[in-house]
Order: structure tokens, then C-alpha cells, then sequence
């Protein structure tokens, strides 16, 4: 009785070939939750992808990837001295980040594979271009694979991305690659133009949830139960104005489903907005992410622990128990009980 994940399968995989035939190098993310397709499923379809280097968040979610994946571990979260759970640091399968010319110099000469991260607009991590210099310095001993630009969603990234490369020492050309994150294929093709050196795209989104028509999240209706008018339900024990349906759905909290705290609506102005719309979200209903009989369903009360509870008016047809819902998620916050693929 999940909250589930169906793939269609010949397309999602369809979408992933083409996504990296269309691209310079791609390096696939895999990283959290996997996109909600979790990450040891995504590293096995990395390898399927035929890709040289997958890209993890983090030092601890290697053990995670390493079984399915035999290629190079591109480590996105910033290397730093005593960096917990790290594999040896000159562990030849794994590509280091570094983000501080200080910690260029606690590498020098460890032998390990590192790209330095070069600061952008998005201002997260990364040397400014003023200190470029003084990391490249440090760089003996070690082996330098490249520049690494996370680059913003919005604004005009591709022209940030000439802008800084431009910039670069050498304008660049003393990197084996550039490895840039939210271009387009042009982007990453003029980028690669510009600096005379391969770039290698780490891409998550675009690529595994690129093609959302092949995913499909399902909830399981668990129970339907008749109210009266009057009579109270739920843990908060409200009552329903009308004769209705509750349903019970799978899907919670620790789904990650209604993050959005519904109820706790935030600020006043969200308060009076709700009254204005004289709506059932005044008395406390928001509407909630699953879809019943066409229509989005209401929330009866926040989200429980793995169900939630949802309010149907006598104009909506119940499903039965045992039928599904579709649910709108995050994926990348969603944790699904079952992942079917199909096809
Ligand atoms: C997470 C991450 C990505 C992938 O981001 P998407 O928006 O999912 O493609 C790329 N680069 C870096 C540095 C990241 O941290």
C-alpha cells in the first residue's frame, strides 16, 4: 500500500541516451535522495549510459555507488582537511573539489586528483578569481583535472561562463577541463571553444528528470470513510462542516510529502489572502498534492507520518480502497516506498 514510483522504462532510458548522445561529455549527478529514483539505481544506469565519471554530493555517498558504478567519483561537496568518512585522498578513482587555495596547500604533494572550484554568482563555494594564482601554485604533487564552475539557474550563465573562463590563469588552457554545471549543449560547446579544452557537463535534473511524461507517482488509496455533518476527525479532532469523504492516502511526512507544512500558513498576509479567497484554506484546508477524480484534493489535516488524509465533497466520486491517485512530488525530496520500472 506505497506511495510509488512508476517508470516508463524505453522512455526514461530513451530520454538519458539522447540527453548524452545531444552533449560534450556528460557527467551524470547522483547525489540525496537520487532524484527519488535513489542513488545506487541511478549509478547502475550511469553504467548502462557508458559515461567515464559520475558525480556524487558527497564523501559519504560513495560507498553507496561504488558497487555499480567502476568509473571515476567526481566528489561535489568541497574537500577539506580531516574530511570525514573520505576515502584515502589519493585514491585514484575519486576527483577531489577544491574550493580554498589553503586547502590546495594541505594537498600538495598527497598525490590525490583534484578540480579547483572557481567562485561564481552563485557565490556557494569556489576561489575568487584574484586567488587562482596562488592555488595553482600548490598544485605539485597532486593531479590537476580542472576547473569547476557551478553556475546560477537564472541570469545569463553562458555569458558568466565565457566571462570567467576568460579570466582564468592562462585563460585556462593549463586545465586538462572544464567542468561546468546548468549549460546547454551550445553553451558547453562555445565554452569548450573558448578555452581550447573539453567540457564536461554535470547534469542531474535535465537528465534524470528530464522527461517527466516518463515518470508517474501513484499513491495507494489505503481508506475511505463517510462523515456526517458534525462529526470530528483526525488527530486535531475537526469536524466536518458538511457530509463528505475522508480518504486516506499513502503518502507523508516521511515522504516528504506537504513540506509545505499546509496548515501553518506563514505569514499574515498568507492569512488574509486565504480569507480573501474565502476558501476552505481559511478554515485550515489547503489543497494538497494528490489528485482525485480529476480535481486536486483538499488536505482534511497536515500530512501524517506515511498518509494523509484528504477531504472529499460529496461532488467528487470516491475511489475505492486499493485504487491509486496521482500525486505531484518533488522529487528530489521524495522518498517512494516502491520504484517500478516498466517497458
Ligand atoms: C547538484 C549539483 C549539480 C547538479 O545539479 P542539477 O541542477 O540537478 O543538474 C551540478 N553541479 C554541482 C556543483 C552540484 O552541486
Amino acid at each position: 500500500m506505497p506511495l510509488s514510483l512508476r517508470v516508463d522504462a524505453l522512455r526514461w532510458r530513451e530520454h538519458l541516451r539522447s540527453y548524452v548522445a545531444a552533449h560534450p561529455e556528460v557527467v551524470p549527478v547522483v547525489k540525496g535522495n537520487g532524484y527519488g529514483l535513489g542513488r545506487r539505481r541511478l549509478a547502475q544506469e550511469a553504467t548502462a549510459l557508458d559515461v567515464r565519471t559520475l558525480a556524487v554530493g558527497t564523501y559519504e555517498e560513495i560507498p553507496d555507488v561504488t558497487d555499480a558504478f567502476a568509473g571515476d567519483l567526481l566528489v561535489l561537496t568541497p574537500w577539506r582537511p580531516g574530511a570525514g568518512g573520505a576515502p584515502a585522498v589519493d585514491d585514484p578513482r575519486v576527483i577531489h573539489t577544491v574550493s580554498r587555495p589553503e586547502d590546495a596547500r594541505a594537498l600538495t604533494g598527497s598525490g590525490a586528483r583534484i578540480v579547483l572550484e572557481v567562485l561564481t554568482s552563485v557565490r556557494r563555494h569556489g576561489i575568487t578569481l584574484g586567488r587562482l594564482g596562488e592555488a595553482l601554485g600548490h598544485l605539485d604533487g597532486v593531479s590537476f583535472e580542472g576547473w569547476a564552475l557551478h553556475l546560477p539557474l537564472a541570469g545569463d550563465r553562458q555569458q558568466e561562463a565565457q566571462r570567467l573562463v576568460r579570466a582564468l590563469p592562462d585563460a585556462g588552457r593549463t586545465a586538462t577541463a572544464v567542468w561546468a554545471s546548468h549549460l546547454d549543449a551550445a553553451g558547453a560547446t562555445s565554452l569548450a571553444e573558448t578555452t581550447a579544452t573539453p567540457v564536461r557537463l554535470r547534469v542531474g535534473t535535465a537528465l534524470w528528470l528530464g522527461d517527466r511524461a516518463a515518470l508517474h507517482a501513484k499513491a495507494s488509496v489505503l481508506d475511505v470513510h463517510r462523515l456526517r455533518r458534525g462529526e470530528s476527525y483526525g488527530y486535531r479532532q475537526r469536524r466536518s462542516r458538511t457530509a463528505s469523504t475522508l480518504l486516506v492516502v499513502a503518502g507523508g511526512t516521511a515522504h516528504g510529502v506537504g513540506l509545505e507544512a499546509p496548515s501553518a500558513a506563514g505569514t499574515a498576509r498568507q492569512r488574509v489572502l486565504a480569507l480573501s479567497r474565502g476558501g476552505l484554506a481559511a478554515t485550515g484546508r489547503t489543497p494538497s498534492p494528490f489528485t482525485v477524480g480529476g480535481r486536486r484534493a483538499w488536505f482534511a489535516e497536515p500530512p501524517h507520518m506515511q498518509c494523509s488524509l484528504l477531504w472529499l465533497p460529496d461532488s467528487v466520486e470516491p475511489p475505492a480502497v486499493g485504487n491509486e491517485v496521482d500525486v505531484e512530488v518533488r522529487f528530489t525530496t521524495t522518498l517512494f516506498d516502491r520504484i517500478e520500472l516498466t517497458g
